[in-house]
């Protein structure tokens, strides 16, 4: 019997979901080391995290198969896949160990 709960593929709505122009910018922002990632919680159902850019708030981001949330006005108003929401799965694959992301 095969798990697809791996959190990899967790995170893929969100990368496929995010439209063009935010999701470069996230990830230039990411890249750009723009944002500070506090993962709070990360396993087979998903991750938990805050975002953090210089002086702006702090953003709450849970990406999991049964929710996605950000605290931002792009997800609270608008119901967009907001860029805080790729920079997290952007770091969780990023930083995943090796067995994980070949699973
Ligand atoms: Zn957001």
């Amino acid at each position: 019997m095969t798990n697809s709960n791996h959190s990899p593929f967790i995170l893929l709505p969100v990368l496929q979901n995010v439209a063009l122009d935010r999701l470069q910018r996230a990830v230039a922002a990411y890249a750009a080391g723009d944002y500070t990632v506090t993962v709070t919680c990360q396993d087979e159902r998903g991750a938990w995290g805050y975002l953090k850019n210089g002086s702006s708030p702090e953003y709450g981001v849970v990406l999991t198969d049964q929710e996605q949330f950000c605290s931002c006005p792009d997800r609270m108003y608008r119901q967009l896949v907001c860029k805080h929401m790729v920079i997290l799965a952007l770091h969780i694959l990023r930083t995943l160990p090796p067995e994980k992301a070949a699973a």
